[in-house]
């Protein structure tokens, strides 16, 4: 039986690393790209993500500040941080771990966020740009999904593409950034009708919908491109992507696997944006 290629996000994430890395200790002697990450409350997973994003921060050269706040720190509290790091000439990039605290209006701190420090696109000026294909921080998980297509070597252009999932942070701006680079996109999520209507005919089919294991080989076309985004625990505490792996993989040509597929290029990509927002600010240091 056909196997599909494993697209390994692990592997392609270190070279990106290693060569952001290289670009940055041959540009930096004094000021260094620099990110503010702010945490409220005691989430394990947040913990576990936040602090892997910085220790890779460090590794490829970016400086970094972490704020560990209560879970009761008020909205007024982190608004005055945020408006801290945002006059604060060196930090370049600003990051706050989703989720918030139920008390806390998620919307109102990504608009608190000077666009230009915004690190993950989530700021309605860069979404806004990315609508409109104007150059903009573009929010890191679409950016590493689109990595792993250019890794496949198949053209974009004209393809057909189907994402699952329209979330403001995956879903949404993958299929803007998908249509600007003139694929053919098809949005689906939870009312789409008949769903392997529009997945049997997709040359690449990319999945964000926080279902285990749901898409299985029934909705893919001989020869797909298959991208997981989803990250899943289950009960025995192993993770698994939102597809089926080991059925997809004797149907598609291509395929990410979870974990260390598109998990570790989103990172990459985060401290990619802290680069481009860095080499942006650093024009207009005192
Ligand atoms: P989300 O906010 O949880 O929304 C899920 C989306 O999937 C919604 O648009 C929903 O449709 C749709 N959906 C749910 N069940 C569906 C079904 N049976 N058929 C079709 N569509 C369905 O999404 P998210 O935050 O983008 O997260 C999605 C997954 O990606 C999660 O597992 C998350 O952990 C993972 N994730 C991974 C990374 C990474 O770096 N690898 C980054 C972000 C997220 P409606 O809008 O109609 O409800």
């Amino acid at each position: 039986m056909n196997k599909a290629v494993i697209l390994d996000g692990q592997a392609i994430a270190k070279q990106l690393n290693e060569e952001l890395k290289e670009e940055i200790s041959k540009t930096c002697t004094t000021h260094f790209p620099t990110l503010a990450t702010i945490l409220v409350g005691n989430d394990e997973a947040s913990h576990i993500y936040v602090g892997n994003k910085n220790k890779q921060a460090h590794r490829v050269g970016i400086k970094t500040h972490a704020f560990f706040l209560p879970a009761q720190t008020s909205e007024i509290e982190l608004l005055a941080l945020i408006t801290k790091l945002n006059n604060d000439h060196l930090i370049s990039s600003i990051l706050v771990q989703m989720p918030l605290p139920k008390h806390i209006n998620e919307q109102l701190i990504i608009e608190a966020i000077d666009p230009h420090k915004d690190v993950d696109g989530f700021h309605p000026k860069n979404l806004g740009y990315l609508v409109l294909d104007k150059p903009s921080t573009i929010a890191c998980t679409p950016l590493a999904c689109w990595h792993l297509i250019k890794q496949t070597g198949v053209k974009l252009e004209g393809a057909n593409v189907v994402v699952i999932g329209r979330s403001n942070i995956v879903g949404k701006p993958l299929a803007i950034l998908l249509s600007n680079l003139n694929a053919t996109v098809t949005l689906c999520h939870a009312k789409t009708k008949d769903l392997r209507e529009f997945t049997t005919t997709a040359d690449i089919i990319i999945v964000a919908i926080g279902q285990p294991k749901f898409i299985d080989e029934t909705y893919v076309k001989e020869g797909a491109i298959v991208i997981d985004v989803g990250i899943n625990r289950l009960s025995n505490k192993t993770i698994c992507g939102d597809v089926d792996f080991d059925k997809v993989i004797h149907k598609a040509s291509f395929i990410t696997p979870v974990p260390k597929g598109v998990g570790p290029l989103t990172i990459a990509m985060l401290l990619r944006n802290t680069w481009n927002n860095f080499t942006l600010h650093c024009k207009s240091y005192p």
